[in-house]
């Protein structure tokens, strides 16, 4: 298939890089020369402008950092220019409102369109294991699964467009929370007397069982191997998951839900990167306990 790539960064220079293994033809263009010029070592063709990159397209992606760009690139520069019957897949995790917002610009002009946001980070991303979570027509999705399967270990349909946002909001709000909360309990354990190895042993097999305890430990040297035995560095930024509970807040706006766990997890990772820890690890917010 010809394929548009747009956002070539952290997660989309390697999700480019495996269509282009998959047999793919991919058209790529970013604002970072650097980032264009890592993408062309991986077989990309690159275009220094948007329109020339999606004007052959079958299908186009985006990997970008967040909804306004999201919009202004689809507003732009890409629905009008890439062909009729192109199919548009966004894969950045946005708001929702934006979300839906653009996918019905793009179908008023005839084009389908998904939301499809990814689980799993840059190693993912470059390994070709991201889950996919996909929101749109079954038509839609059937035409985007074929697009998305180098990329990933999982391609789930969420449901209509938006449902693909929804699901990494939420997923990322309940994330949030558990991590808060194991934090809490190991510090609390610690504190009261109880070795923290021992209360990982048995609350790991107990009703307190849940990812962040049992894959992602946040206590050093206790449980599973996390970023924690290394300091916070590297695997899942304090900054990206405040930037992912700020979406979820928004919509639960938009939906008229009742979130006061998620409002404040939210207000205990701002208060995280505001003072300076934004590149910390999120289970870093357990040395603040
Ligand atoms: P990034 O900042 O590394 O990459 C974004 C890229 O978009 C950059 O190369 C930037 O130059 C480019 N860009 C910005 N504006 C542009 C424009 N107008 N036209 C073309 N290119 C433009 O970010 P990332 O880590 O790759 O994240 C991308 C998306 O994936 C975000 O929405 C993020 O929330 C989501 N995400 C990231 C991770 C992660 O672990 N990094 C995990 C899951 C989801």
């Amino acid at each position: 298939m010809k394929i548009a790539f747009i956002g070539l960064g952290n997660m989309g220079g390697g999700m480019a890089a495996n269509l282009v293994k998959a047999g793919h033809e991919v058209s790529a263009f970013d604002l970072s020369q650097d980032a264009l010029a890592r993408a062309k070592e991986n077989g990309c063709a690159t275009f220094t402008a948007v329109p020339d990159a999606v004007a052959q397209a079958e299908a186009v992606v985006t990997m970008l950092p967040n909804g306004g760009i999201v919009k202004a690139v689809y507003t732009s520069d890409v629905i009008g220019k890439a062909p009729a019957g192109a199919l548009f897949l966004d894969c950045s995790t946005i708001d929702l409102a934006t979300a839906r917002e653009v996918a019905g610009l793009a179908e008023a002009a005839g084009y389908e369109m998904v939301d499809a946001p990814v689980s799993g980070g840059i190693a993912a991303a470059n390994g070709g294991t991201l889950t996919f979570m996909v929101g749109g027509t079954d038509a839609a999705f059937a035409k985007a699964s074929q697009v998305l399967e180098p990329m990933a270990k999982a391609v789930i349909h969420a449901g209509a467009i938006g449902s693909g946002q929804v699901a990494k909001m939420c997923n990322n709000m309940l994330l949030a929370i558990h991590m808060i909360g194991t934090c809490e309990a190991l510090a609390l354990a610690e504190k009261a007397g109880l070795d923290p190895q021992k209360f990982y042993e048995i609350s790991s097999k107990s009703t307190g069982y849940n990812w962040s305890l049992n894959d992602y430990t946040p206590a050093p040297g206790i449980g599973a191997k996390s970023p924690a035995d290394n300091d916070y560095q590297g695997g899942f930024a304090s900054a990206l998951m405040l930037k992912d509970l700020r979406l979820a807040m928004a919509g639960a706006d938009t939906a008229g839900a009742t979130v006061p766990l998620g409002e404040h997890a939210t207000r205990i990772y701002e208060a995280f990167v505001d003072a300076g820890n934004g590149g910390k690890d999120f289970g870093a917010i357990f040395t603040t306990l």
